[in-house]
């Protein structure tokens, strides 16, 4: 078992290291390794289950909207951002930042299948190449920390798509984004994560667009029940619409969560993210 002195957090070019001195397996997000028990596995200050806020595309709604309702709880959240949105709320996006809020990877173009209307086929994943994605991820961690002074840490596939290719000739980006970041963050899926066995470079995310706080409380409850990290996504942020978490549904989202009764860690990916590296590096998180 490695000692938490060990492990330091350094960046050596674009990639991230995690665990400067420990084993080679706790360099890489898919790397990490699993705990033999799912209850040798402990949230801090007794919590009993986390939960991710996240938000893709940088859509103004999000500063407009979300960004001052969140600030209200002192919650904070992670945003997966595209750039021609990011600047053209460049200080906007700047202000959330500084205040606290995460700002994570969704590469430079947004390419998924070419079967969404929405996709040209110039971006299509169909016909990306591996060394194309590398170039875009690095280039785009590069501008958005250029952009607004962070670090970016974290990633969320475009449309939850995980490939590039097709067919015999089909690769998986997974093992890219595992070492360009600490997570890598999908969409539309259907459970929780398991902090003590889940991939990083594949965490679970499911929809928070669209429901109304019961909805989102069954998930909730459910993930609390299993101790698991929950990573809610969402597009816009209003009152109703297309793609769009409700205000009503974050606002009580936010409430719930800060009640102490219920056991929740409400918290950015990458602080939870790193949460979890101490306890699967056998530090005591
Ligand atoms: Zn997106």
């Amino acid at each position: 078992m490695k000692t938490a002195s060990m492990c330091v957090t350094v960046m050596c070019c674009s990639v991230i290291v995690l665990g400067m001195g420990c084993s080679e397996g706790s360099r890489q997000a898919k790397d990490l390794p699993v705990l033999e028990k799912r209850e040798y596995f402990r949230w801090p200050e007794g919590k009993r289950a986390a939960i991710s806020l996240t938000f893709d595309d940088a859509r103004h709604t999000q500063v407009t909207n979300g960004i001052p309702l969140l600030d209200e709880y002192d919650t904070k959240a992670t945003f997966y951002v595209s750039l021609g949105n990011l600047e053209e709320r460049i200080d906007a996006w700047k202000a959330a930042a500084a205040g606290g809020h995460e700002i994570g990877s969704h590469t430079l173009t947004h390419p998924c299948s070419g079967n969404f209307s929405f996709i040209g086929y110039d971006r299509a994943l169909e016909d990306y190449t591996l060394d194309a994605m590398r170039s875009e991820l690095v280039e785009s961690n590069a501008t958005i920390e250029r952009l607004l002074d962070v670090r970016v840490v974290s990633f969320a596939y475009p449309c939850g798509q995980k490939y590039v290719g097709r067919g015999r000739n089909l690769k998986s980006y997974v093992p890219l984004v595992a070492e360009h970041f600490l997570s890598g963050r999908g969409w539309m899926d259907e459970w929780a994560n398991d902090p003590a066995f889940c991939d990083m470079a594949q965490l679970m995310a499911m929809e928070l667009d669209g429901k109304d706080f019961e909805q989102a409380k069954q998930v909730i409850d459910r993930t609390l029940a299993n101790g698991g990290w929950l990573v809610f996504c969402g597009h816009e942020i209003a009152d109703d619409g297309r793609q769009t978490t409700r205000m009503a549904t974050l606002r009580a989202l936010c409430e719930y969560a800060r009640d102490p009764a219920n056991g929740i860690w409400l918290d950015t990916v990458e602080a939870i993210t790193r949460h979890i590296h101490k306890q699967r590096s056998g530090a005591a998180g």
